[in-house]
């Protein structure tokens, strides 16, 4: 176990000094409990584990089923069920100092045979000790034993003390602070905190299993009157995003992205952020819309072009074609298409439509190499130099480029953009005598060689180099190209 510091050692002292448990708790954990039983089938009998109420039904095993008698609805088993449990962790929030404290009890239902009842446990085992500035501090009790990379709680083993949880690899700090949140002690637990006025209350009974502390250090933090507004607004998804809404006091549609009309459907559907996001772009209330184009990475590009719901409607926008749309539109612009063109912009098939638009993409920029690679070659043509053995002379054309690239095994396209560009020059020298057959490749940059190359990469020799030292300090250093 890892070492306590003295002030976590303090706060773990006072909280066993003061904590309690509210009955409010224990109403909360028999909740719990009583939505864990079952219906058992047993011939054409069915038996309530709650009640222990008998009746006839012919539901199908597997199904939820409604207990005349106690109303509970619970899932119907067989009557071999054996060997049956539950486990959950239910969580009271507490508070020690200025520190909060998550106090995490594992609630452990086991399906007894023989009685079609259920035996239940209920154990505190865990206390994360926190606040809203980042501290973070778990301890577990000694009634949890780590096994094979597993914590199991004993709930026949009374806890006498705390240690600090010690970090390993395969667990992740942030489900410490997972499970069902207890709602009831909130409101007052928070008097005379800045979260006094937060709605946090209201936001548990609704969300109900979420990270706390998360909540408390990313949302509520610096973004709590945002939060109590989104809360007050039922918007409890958009809640667990307070801090990506403007805390200034703006208008309904400056915040949220969406004219105030929306509110009514934004709270029916109780909609994410991505959703959120969705509706910004395409400013279409339709659920069916928003959950099939959430998390999408280029709405916002394309509803700049494109009304999204037409696309989604013809089966042109999704999630997965997404990138492929703007892509295609992308070359669109590029071959300077008419991008009111409804015939343009929703392709009956995109996959045919991209593809063919990639490939004239591509035409026109070759053909654009090429002219500036000829352009080029004329005014570097002033540098062709030979001797008795070697010429010297620039690329001329993209397919000598590529026919010496093979050879080099560069990237041709790079130096062939590069080229057409004036980034850099290439020179091929050759043999006199044999001028179809490469030899040296050379780099050119302002004027200078930057790399000269023979096959398989090796050396050029002391001839070649003395050559090119010549060409270099007569030709190229009075160049001003
Ligand atoms: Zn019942």
């Amino acid at each position: 176990m890892a070492y306590m510091n003295k002030q976590l050692r303090h706060y773990v002292e006072e909280a066993d000094k003061i904590f309690i448990i509210p009955n409010s708790f224990y109403n909360f954990i028999n909740y719990h409990k009583s939505i864990e039983n079952l219906i058992i089938k047993k011939g054409k009998t069915y038996h309530c584990t709650h009640c222990h109420y008998e009746f006839n039904s012919n539901a199908k095993i597997g199904k939820e089923l409604k207990c005349p008698n106690c109303k509970g609805k619970y899932t119907t088993r067989r009557s071999t069920l054996k060997r049956y449990f539950t486990k959950k962790d239910l969580i009271l929030l507490n508070k020690v100092e200025d520190k909060f404290v998550l106090r995490v009890f594992e609630l452990y239902a086991q399906y007894n045979y023989e009685l079609m009842a259920f035996d239940y446990s209920c154990t505190e085992y865990r206390r994360v000790f926190f606040d809203d500035k980042g501290y973070n501090q778990v301890v577990e009790g000694d009634n949890v034993f780590h096994t094979m990379g597993l914590s199991v709680v004993w709930h026949n083993h009374v806890r006498t003390c705390w240690k600090k949880k010690e970090w390993t690899w395969y667990y992740r700090s942030y489900g410490d602070s997972i499970g069902y949140i207890s709602p009831y002690n909130i409101k007052p637990l928070l008097k005379n905190t800045p979260y006094q006025y937060s709605q946090l209350w209201k936001f548990v009974r609704k969300i109900k299993i979420f990270n706390l502390v998360e909540l408390f250090q990313r949302c509520l933090s610096g973004y709590c009157n945002t939060f109590e507004l989104l809360v007050k607004a039922r918007l409890y998804n958009l809640a667990f995003y307070s801090f990506r809404f403007s805390n200034q006091k703006k208008t309904f549609e400056e915040r949220f992205g969406v004219p105030k009309s929306f509110l009514p459907f934004m709270q029916k559907h109780n909609i994410t952020y991505d959703e959120l996001n969705v509706l910004r772009c395409c400013k279409t209330p339709n659920i069916r819309l928003l959950k099939a184009l959430s998390g999408c990475n280029n709405l916002l590009w394309l509803s700049y072009y494109v009304d999204c719901l037409t696309a989604w409607k013809m089966g042109i926008l999704s999630k997965r074609t997404e990138h492929e749309y703007k892509d295609y539109l992308t070359f669109a612009i590029q071959l300077n298409y008419d991008m009111k063109d409804k015939s343009i912009l929703y392709p009956n098939n995109l996959k045919l439509a991209h593809d063919k638009l990639e490939g004239l993409v591509e035409l026109c920029q070759n053909e654009a190499n090429t002219r500036l690679i000829k352009e080029r070659y004329e005014k570097l043509k002033v540098n062709i130099y030979q001797n008795k053995k070697f010429i010297i002379y620039p690329i001329n054309n993209s397919e000598e480029l590529i026919c010496e690239s093979k050879q080099q095994s560069n990237c041709v396209k790079n130096y062939i953009e590069k080229v057409a560009l004036g980034e850099t020059d290439i020179y091929l020298m050759r043999l006199l005598s044999n001028p179809n057959k490469s030899l040296v490749t050379v780099e050119v940059r302002n004027n200078k060689i930057v790399q000269a190359k023979i096959k398989y990469n090796k050396e050029i020799s002391k001839e070649q180099q003395r050559f090119l030292d010549i060409w270099q300090a007569k030709i190229l250093s009075k160049q001003t190209i």
